[in-house]
C-alpha cells in the first residue's frame, strides 16, 4: 500500500486568495459598470528592464549557433552571473562575500523552502507572525511542527511583529535554532535597522543558532542607514544564510532568477557537537536536485549589473515607491494608523476592524482590492497589506476613491 506523508494533512488549506477572488467576482457581478484596482497581488507589473532584455535577446541568439551554443551549466550558475553578483551586492557595500559563495537557482520560495532540509527533524523554529507562508508551510511538510490548533501549529516559537514592536519583532525568551527574517519585510513593509539586526546575530552566536534572512526587497531601500545584507553585520557570515530574487529588483516573477548565499564559515553542529559547514551540505543538494538556471536568464540577470541595469532597476523600484508615496498620503489623510511604503512596496494599515471587514469595505465603497492581514497570521488581524505594484495611474484613481468614500 503506497501510504502519503501524513504531515501533509495538518496543512491549513490556504483560502486567502481564492476567498479574495470570490469577492471580488461577486462584487462586479452586482457591479458590472464599476472597474475594480487590484492592489493586493505581490506581483510585478512592469516590464523587464531594457538592459535586461537586450542581454536576454543576445543570449538567446547565441543558443542558435553551434559556436555558441551552451548545455548544462554549472549547477551552482555561470562565474559571470556569480562573479558580478558578489562585487555589486556584497563586496560594494563592505561585505566580504565571494563568487563561490553564491548559489543562483530559480526562484527565493524555492530555496526558501528548500533550505530546511539541511536540518535536523527536532530543531526549535522560530517564524514571525504576519508571515510569508512558505517559511512556515515547509516545516510542516518536513514534520517540524505539531497540529494547527487556534490560529497556529504546535512546536513554532512565534515572533510576533506588532505595532508595540514596530513590526520588528523581539529576541525569543525560549531558546531556538533556526530563525526566519524578512527585510524589508512582506507583509508589512516594515525595516530593520543594523542595531536590531545586530541583536539577532548576537544571539544566533550566542545559542548556536542559524538565521535564514530573506531580503528579497532589498532594491527597496532607500533610507541609508539602513543594512542591505545581514553580512553588513559583523560576524553574521557563521550564522546566517541569505536570500535575493531578481523578482521584484528587476521585474523576474516571469522570468525566473534568484540566488542563495552560503558563506564558508557558515555551520550548524552533527551530534556530537561537531562544527558542519552548510555550504558543502547545500553544494550537494543544489547538484542533486538542481540542474541550474537556462543561460540566457542567467544573462538577463548579469545585465541587472551593467550601468544601464542599475540605473533602469532603480527607476523601476522608485516608480513603485512613488506608488507607496501616494498610498501613504491617502492613509494619512484618513488616519488610518499604518507601517511601510518608504522602503518597500507594501504600506500595512491598521483600519481599527476585522481585516475581512475592513477588506469589503474597500471593496464595497471604492472598488478597490487589498490583502486582508489575517492571511499572513494572527497578528495580521486588524490589518490589510496594499501593494504598490500597478501603474501610477490605477493607484492614483484607487486613493482618490478610498477618500471620496471614506473621508
Ligand atoms: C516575492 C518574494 C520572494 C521572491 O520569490 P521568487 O521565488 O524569487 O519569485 C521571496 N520572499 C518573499 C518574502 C517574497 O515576497
Amino acid at each position: 500500500m503506497i501510504t502519503i506523508n501524513e504531515h501533509y494533512l495538518k496543512l491549513q488549506a490556504s483560502y486567502l486568495f481564492s476567498d479574495i477572488a470570490k469577492r471580488v467576482a461577486a462584487f462586479q457581478e452586482q457591479n458590472p459598470e464599476i472597474e475594480i484596482i487590484k492592489l493586493g497581488i505581490g506581483d510585478v507589473t512592469r516590464p523587464l528592464p531594457r538592459a535586461c532584455i537586450d542581454a536576454f535577446h543576445k543570449a538567446v541568439e547565441e543558443m542558435a549557433s553551434e559556436a555558441s551554443f551552451r548545455g548544462y551549466g554549472p549547477e551552482q550558475g555561470y562565474a559571470f552571473l556569480r562573479e558580478a553578483i558578489a562585487a555589486n551586492d556584497f563586496q560594494a557595500r563592505g561585505a566580504d562575500i565571494q563568487a563561490d559563495e553564491i548559489f543562483v537557482s530559480d526562484g527565493a520560495k524555492c530555496d526558501t523552502g528548500n533550505i530546511q532540509e539541511l536540518f535536523s527533524q527536532d530543531i526549535k523554529i522560530a517564524i514571525p507572525d504576519p508571515v510569508y507562508p512558505v517559511y512556515l508551510d515547509t516545516n510542516v511538510m518536513a514534520g517540524r511542527t505539531g497540529a494547527y490548533v487556534d490560529g497556529r501549529y504546535q512546536g513554532i516559537v512565534y515572533l510576533d511583529s506588532t505595532k508595540e514592536n514596530n513590526f520588528v519583532p523581539a529576541l525569543p525568551r525560549e531558546k531556538v535554532d533556526l530563525i526566519y527574517l524578512c527585510f524589508p519585510n512582506n507583509p508589512t513593509g516594515s525595516t530593520i535597522s543594523t542595531a536590531e539586526l545586530k541583536t539577532w546575530v548576537d544571539y544566533a552566536r550566542e545559542h548556536q543558532a542559524l538565521i535564514l534572512f530573506d531580503a528579497a526587497y532589498e532594491i527597496f531601500i532607500r533610507d541609508q542607514s539602513l543594512p542591505h545584507t545581514i553580512y553588513e553585520i559583523e560576524g553574521a557570515k557563521e550564522v546566517a544564510i541569505e536570500f535575493r530574487s531578481y523578482s521584484k529588483s528587476a521585474g523576474f516573477t516571469g522570468t525566473r532568477c534568484a540566488y542563495t548565499v552560503i558563506p564558508k564559515e557558515c555551520t550548524a553542529y552533527d551530534r556530537n557537537g561537531g562544527r558542519q559547514p552548510l555550504h558543502s551540505l547545500w553544494n550537494r543538494r543544489h547538484c542533486t536536485k538542481f540542474n541550474g538556471v537556462s543561460y540566457p536568464v542567467q544573462r538577463a540577470a548579469e545585465a541587472v549589473y551593467s550601468e544601464e541595469g542599475k540605473t533602469q532597476t532603480r527607476e523601476l523600484a522608485d516608480y513603485y515607491l512613488h506608488n507607496a508615496a501616494s498610498v501613504r498620503r491617502a492613509m494619512q489623510d484618513l488616519g488610518f494608523f499604518f507601517v511601510g511604503g518608504e522602503n518597500s512596496p507594501y504600506v500595512w494599515i491598521n483600519g481599527g476592524r476585522d481585516s475581512w471587514d475592513f477588506f469589503d469595505m474597500l471593496l464595497n465603497k471604492a472598488g478597490v482590492v487589498c490583502t486582508p492581514g489575517a492571511g499572513f497570521g494572527r497578528c495580521g488581524n486588524g490589518y490589510i497589506r496594499i501593494s504598490a505594484f500597478n501603474s501610477h495611474e490605477k493607484v492614483e484613481k484607487a486613493m482618490k476613491r478610498l477618500k471620496d468614500a471614506l473621508s
